[in-house]
């Protein structure tokens, strides 16, 4: 009986460590399912060039970043939250098509989220005109000082002309999602646990993580902070790629408004390029032309190959704890 009790903890232990070994050997592959995100798109144009449109251009350089990513890394899986000019989903509101972008992501699993945008500023595309002094004319003319009492003055007159003021806002941007929004990543982060594990029966063990309990708040804040970090990785490498390029370098930003409500309401990390600007006529050209389409997309790619290698060759402690499944 002895024999056979310390047999069955024998067993009983061996199977842990077993169960340990292999849950260190059979680790995900960090990079498997990255979501691309083409901006606006069908009823929301975004913003316009002078002869392109932001929706437009998002489109043809997301479709080439994915084909770029399918060809060198076949086993990454791309997808698209829309292919081709309607908002994702076929939504017919742009709230509706922000939903279903975020829910995409979260319902694929994605591992890294994508955004691909265009910059404007200014008040129209290209440029406009202003009203500026061009010379000044001396014209004599009678004033009246006081009553019945006329002197003549010889004085300057301002005489405006109109003038080309050019757009000249240009370069590009990674935005991050802001840190007060850290929040809502952690409820996305619970969002995408929820898809992952699918329905939860009475007999099953997994539950799920409670945002409002102490202890799972405190590991989804380790998601989240993990995802911030590799956003910010990401980010940073995307700007270095277009630095290298030559383009002007605006830096990684933080912006909270709807167009980024996509980067908090994802539940992996993710970036949101701004190309250029499509309201610069210079950089309108450059983003709608094969070669500067192409110099984009090899820029996101290649800080995308380093993401990946950095993810890959080392693994962290907040990456170690976000593999721990389930909560
Ligand atoms: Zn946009």
């Amino acid at each position: 009986m002895i024999k056979k009790i310390f047999s069955s903890v024998i067993v009983f232990f061996a199977s842990f460590l077993f169960i340990g070994l292999n849950a260190q050997n059979v680790s995900r592959k960090p990079l498997q399912t990255i979501i691309i995100d083409p901006g606006h798109g069908g009823l929301d144009p975004g913003a316009t060039g002078t002869f392109s449109k932001e929706a437009q251009v998002s489109l043809e350089v997301s479709l080439k970043l994915g084909k770029a990513i399918e060809n060198e890394f076949p086993d990454i899986k791309v997808i698209y939250t829309r292919t081709s000019d309607i908002l994702p989903g076929d939504k017919s509101s742009i709230e509706q098509g922000l939903f279903y972008r975020a829910d995409l992501a979260n319902q694929s699993n994605g591992d890294l989220f994508i955004a691909i945008h265009c910059n404007s500023a200014g008040r129209s595309p290209g440029g406009w005109y202003g009203k500026r002094i061009s010379h000044y004319n001396t014209v004599t003319k009678k004033v009246k000082v006081k009553k019945n009492k006329w002197v003549t003055k010889t004085m300057k007159v301002p005489v405006y002309e109109d003038y080309w003021i050019e757009n000249v806002a240009k370069g590009t941007e990674t935005y991050v999602w802001a840190v007060s929004k850290n929040d809502s990543k952690i409820n996305s982060v619970a969002k995408k646990a929820e898809d992952y594990y699918g329905e939860i029966d009475s007999v099953s063990t997994i539950s799920l993580p409670d945002p409002t309990d102490p202890v799972d708040k405190a590991r989804m804040l380790i998601y989240a902070q993990n995802f911030f970090r590799k956003s910010l990785n990401l980010a940073d490498l995307v700007q270095q790629e277009f630095a290298k390029t030559g383009r002007v370098d605006r830096g990684v930003k933080q912006r909270n408004d709807k167009g980024i409500w996509v980067l908090q309401a994802t539940g992996m990390p993710s970036v949101l390029v701004e190309i250029g600007f499509i309201s610069n006529k210079g950089e309108e050209e450059y983003i709608n032309s094969e070669k500067g389409q192409g110099e984009i997309v090899a820029n996101i790619f290649n800080a995308l190959k380093v993401y990946k290698e950095k993810l890959e060759a080392k693994k962290t402690d907040a990456d170690k704890e976000s593999e721990k499944k389930p909560f």
